[in-house]
């Protein structure tokens, strides 16, 4: 394994900055309460004790080097509402590739449900990174592949042979579903969803971490992989964390936990803070994708299928916001990473 150095361009300073931006949130008037990100922001951050994507971002260039490969599993929504997935994942699943190959030369490894992969891989591609077949991607660099996550019953085995199949020195999970205390997976409005359409990937989180692993999770609600360290504080603060609304009446907080949790208003912004990071680190401001690349991840995700995951249209836009707020969080992060990595003497 190599390691990165990190070049001392990444500071907490920086850290809180980038974290700041990422929790912004804006919920609409009807629907889900207001006021749940920073209360889940400040839980993960009390037991974490630094800003969250700065954490992310130094254990990603710690553990992944040159060739290594990294398992990044994203996917969220399931038939018969959303059959090809949200926009939320696919995104923030793309940057991270494209940051891993470009900033330390990583091999990344998509995988979702089968539903959901054509939207994750139209997202990559349009981020600039190609992806391959399992063969190509053995024999190139600069380049990601897909792995499909079978369901129902052979989810957990298939899980642990994903690992053995790649050994990963690190699994990102980005909005990615997990299950609660008693097994059952959920939307964050509480509906009940089983192993027939979600990927286990709490099977996937634990066998890493038993194999140590490097696991981060990101998300925005609490249902999702990463969530598990602070599940009493999800249940406290999200309005079906107590009581769902199906039958199991566990709540929709999962028990799954990972090495890192990030949290944030939507999970690609999540993603995005950890590639600013990263990018900070590296000294490289390439590594975090442009706005163009931005608007055309969005275009090409929703082409193929996925949806915003509160409107359920295909339209240019995520969690209930619109395009331009997505390119605008990028200016914000770019202009962050190139002062951040930059040189300045203020001539007066
Ligand atoms: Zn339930």
């Amino acid at each position: 394994m190599t390691t990165n150095t990190d070049s001392g361009f990444l500071d907490a300073a920086v850290g809180e900055a980038i974290d700041s931006l990422i929790q912004v949130e804006m919920r609409f008037a009807s629907g889900l309460p207001r006021g749940v990100i920073h209360r889940l922001y400040d839980a993960a951050r009390d037991w974490q004790q630094a800003p969250l994507t700065l954490l992310a971002a130094r254990a990603l260039l710690e553990r992944v080097g040159k060739g290594d490969r990294v398992l990044i599993v994203t996917g969220a929504g399931a038939p018969p509402w959303l059959p090809h997935g949200e926009t939320d994942g696919p995104l923030g699943a793309a940057a991270l590739a494209r940051a891993l190959d470009l900033g330390v030369g990583a091999k990344p490894i998509l995988v979702s449900e089968a539903r959901n992969l054509p939207a994750i891989v139209a997202s990559t591609e349009a981020a600039g990174l190609a992806v391959v077949t399992p063969e190509v991607f053995d024999a190139r660099g600069a380049c990601a592949t897909t792995e499909v996550f079978t369901l129902g019953e052979n989810g957990p085995a298939d899980a642990r042979a994903l690992l053995e199949r790649h050994k990963p020195t690190a699994v990102i999970f980005v909005e990615k579903g997990g299950p609660n205390k008693h097994g059952v997976f959920h939307t964050i409005t509480g509906s009940g969803r089983s192993r027939e359409v979600m990927a286990s990937a709490d099977a996937l989180a634990d066998a890493a971490r038993a194999a140590g692993v490097l696991t981060i999770g990101i998300g925005d609600g609490g249902n999702e992989i990463g969530f598990g360290k602070i599940a009493d504080k999800v249940a406290e603060i999200q309005l079906f964390g107590r009581k769902c609304a199906c039958p199991c009446e566990g709540g929709v907080a999962t028990v799954v936990e990972t090495d890192i949790l990030v949290v944030a208003a939507i999970s690609n912004w999540g993603a995005y803070g950890v590639v600013a990071a990263l990018a900070i680190a590296l000294g490289r401001s390439d590594v975090l994708h442009s706005t163009a690349d931005e608007a055309r991840m969005l275009e090409y995700c929703v082409r193929l299928g996925a949806v915003d995951g509160i409107l359920a249209r295909p339209i240019m836009g995520v969690d209930g916001t619109n395009a331009a707020s997505q390119e605008a969080l990028i200016v914000l992060l770019h202009n962050l990473v190139a002062n951040a990595i930059g040189h300045q003497n203020r001539p007066f």
